[in-house]
């Protein structure tokens, strides 16, 4: 991968000063900081770019030798920048902003100033059998807290950017130094010198953002899902809150779940039962035909393998369960009525439920062994 030129990178030009250099740095850093670009790995990019262009354009002898040599003169060696991670670009960041980023937000340094956090924020998404069937990418619209564009930081001015206050008070013991959270910046350490009108005392203001939400395949109704860092922004130098998706199942009108197994009611008619037939089921996605036997008993149960719901912790799919219900006819023609009164004292229109030695439960039984 060819690298761009470093003053390119900066957008400054090649007699540039140490203050422009600086200046410019500062103003892409912010444009790209992690906080600001959550997951986004074009920014993550341009930002550490711009910190290995900062790093050797601000040190007069890494920046010498980048005019004579161009990037070959950094090659196999791990001072021109070509290998910095997070840790050393945040490190960095105590020289351009006065401490702002650095300290404990980032691991950089031991400081004691409180790395802030927003809030977490819950979400309810809604999802059809077929789509938990599937797994499903949905895209919500998310009202956020995040931080406004065009805000400018510097050391909060009653704690010097400490994020603390200390008070010594003279006791029977002697001096007695005492520290606590300052009032002013309630811990960050940074004061806002410009913000945008819109934005809180924080800088900050409300978004409304689309998130794209992956959902697995076989959630169930009430799994909670979540997305690391796409909550409520934070104030500089904090992390954002996470994102919790609480899934809530639309009932279905032809299937009731039970965990991977679906059940279906279907209604034979009393002739397709007594003569047997074929009836077509519906599936999440498409049909299916299957073969009602002659003699069939209302309660029957028929089992598709696999076509009920995927498991999100085991492999293998449910299956659908056919619940056979043989439909009594509620109203009949006088000829109907005739033809089955012929019938009524037929031996083989007796109930005889011991006619099959096997019974009813013990075909249940069969079906979930
Ligand atoms: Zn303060």
């Amino acid at each position: 991968m060819s690298k761009r030129d470093y003053y390119a990178v900066l957008g400054v030009d090649k007699g540039a000063s140490a203050s422009e250099i600086k200046k410019a740095y500062r103003k892409l850093a912010l444009k790209y900081h992690p906080d600001k670009n959550p997951d986004d790995a074009a920014a993550e990019e341009k930002f550490k770019e711009a910190a290995e262009a900062y790093e050797v354009l601000s040190d007069d002898k890494k920046r010498e030798r980048y005019n004579r040599f161009g990037h070959a003169g950094f090659k196999g060696s791990a001072s021109g920048g070509q290998h910095m991670n997070m840790d050393d670009i945040f490190s960095q960041f105590g020289d351009i902003f006065g401490g702002a980023f650095g300290g404990s937000g980032f691991g950089g340094g031991g400081g004691s100033r409180r790395r802030m956090k927003g809030s977490d924020l819950r979400i309810k998404v809604k999802l059809t059998l077929e789509e938990v069937a599937t797994g499903a990418k949905k895209k919500i619209r998310v009202a956020k807290q995040v931080l406004a564009n065009g805000v400018e930081y510097s050391d909060c001015s009653t704690c010097h950017g400490s994020g603390q206050v200390r008070r010594v008070s003279n006791t029977i013991l002697g001096q007695m130094q005492t520290s606590s959270t300052c009032p002013t910046c309630h811990g960050s350490g940074v004061s806002i010198t410009k913000k945008p009108t819109d934005a809180d005392q924080m800088g900050m203001i409300r978004k409304d953002e689309v998130v794209e939400i992956d959902i697995p395949a076989g959630v169930e109704d009430g799994v909670q899902l979540v997305m690391r860092g796409n909550g409520n922004g934070a104030p500089i130098g904090g992390v954002p809150g996470d994102l919790l998706i609480v899934v809530e199942e639309i009932p279905h009108a032809q299937f009731q779940r039970n965990s991977k197994n679906i059940h279906h009611d279907l209604y034979v008619s009393f002739t397709d039962a007594a003569l047997g037939s074929s009836a077509e089921v519906p599936l999440l996605h498409g049909k299916a035909k299957i073969k009602i036997d002659a003699g069939t008993q209302s309660g029957k149960l028929v089992r598709l393998r696999g076509k009920g719901l995927p498991s999100m912790d085991s492999y293998g799919s449910g299956d659908l369960l056919v619940n056979i219900n043989v439909w009594t006819p509620q109203e009949l023609t006088k000829e109907e009525k005739s033809a089955l009164e012929a019938l009524r004292h037929s031996s083989n229109f007796k109930p005889d439920p011991n006619h099959d030695e096997r019974g009813f439960f013990d075909k249940v039984r069969d079906l979930f062994t």
